[in-house]
């Protein structure tokens, strides 16, 4: 299960109802940022989040609608003296911007309480459970990342079988469980074949910053419980979104429903629409949608349950 925290979902220009683009990505007591508008920090307060626990920023590309919000972020954790080193994951190019950008206002990396990490499109990090890997969007020709969290599959065990086997509860079901064989007291071998049950699908949370194609998404994010992504525009000014290489509503669902998603949370949401016009023209093409606001919280679990 992931959970995401919505810090801020306009489009280029904040308002008084959205900050910048920021969203939170909860898994455990990790914490990761994904973009960082202006104004993040305070969004973090806000939300009653503070500090603690982040310890990642993943960086989609490097407009500065996603990014300038970094150096504000790096110095009031500096005031309040929040321990540990924050690790900003991007594309080359966006970081090639960020370490400029950074040196300039706060120092160069460590010194300004920051390190940077370059990813390009496949595994960032594979953690016990989860794995997050990077892949590659289209958008005005920069080097833009979007983002995938997955739980593995778990293999529940059955406890019919258990019982049948003589398997005692305690730690050899606990050994068979993270998928140890463990030798019973009469000599017998218990593998982990011989008790999983039907593998249980982990959730699986897809997120693109600003894009302006969907062919290429298909792939890396299909079947996610959840796809966050940009709906700017709408389809009656498809050709201003094309030129300013953004999507419309309508796009944003047909990927949705071409990928096979459970739910559509659309963001980067800008002022001269109403947000209900954004969502009517998504539902058309894909009824799961929701226009997120700021300070939404929703969690994503797998959507399938298999019982074994
Ligand atoms: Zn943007
Ligand atoms: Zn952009």
């Amino acid at each position: 299960m992931f959970d995401l925290v919505f810090l801020g979902t306009a489009a280029a220009v904040p308002s008084a109802e959205r900050g910048l683009p920021a969203l939170l990505v909860a898994k455990g007591s990790s914490r990761f940022l994904i973009d960082c508008g202006e104004g993040t920090q305070r969004q973090l307060m806000r939300a009653g989040l503070g500090f603690r626990g982040l310890a990642h920023v993943l960086l989609t590309h490097a407009h500065l609608d996603h990014v300038l919000g970094l150096a504000g972020l790096l110095a009031t954790r500096d005031l309040y003296r929040v321990d540990g080193t924050i690790e900003i994951v991007g594309s080359d190019e966006t970081l090639a911007f960020v370490r400029r950008y950074l040196a300039d206002t706060l120092g160069p990396e460590r010194e300004g309480g920051y390190r940077l990490r370059a990813a390009s499109p496949g595994p960032v990090l594979v953690r016990q459970g989860w794995r997050l890997d990077a892949f590659a969007v289209a958008h005005r020709g920069t080097e833009s990342l979007g983002y995938r969290f997955q739980d593995e599959p778990r293999r529940p065990l059955i406890s019919e079988r258990l019982d049948a086997l003589g398997v005692p509860a305690g730690p050899e079901r606990a050994m068979l469980a993270r998928g140890r064989a463990v030798a019973l007291p009469d000599g017998r071998n218990i593998v982990p074949e011989m008790v999983h049950g039907v593998p249980v699908p982990g959730a699986v949370i897809a997120i693109v910053g600003d894009t302006e194609e969907i062919a290429g998404l298909v792939e890396p994010v299909r079947g996610a419980d959840a796809l966050v992504i940009e709906a700017t525009f709408l389809e009656r000014d498809a050709a201003l979104a094309r030129a300013r290489g953004h999507l419309t509503a309508a796009a944003a669902a047909r990927l949705a429903r071409d990928a096979e998603i459970g739910e559509l949370l659309l963001t980067h949401i800008s002022g001269r629409y109403a947000p209900e016009e954004i969502l009517t023209e998504a539902a058309r093409h894909f009824p799961n949608v929701r226009v997120v606001a700021d300070f939404d919280r929703i969690s994503v679990s797998a959507r399938i349950n298999v019982s074994s």
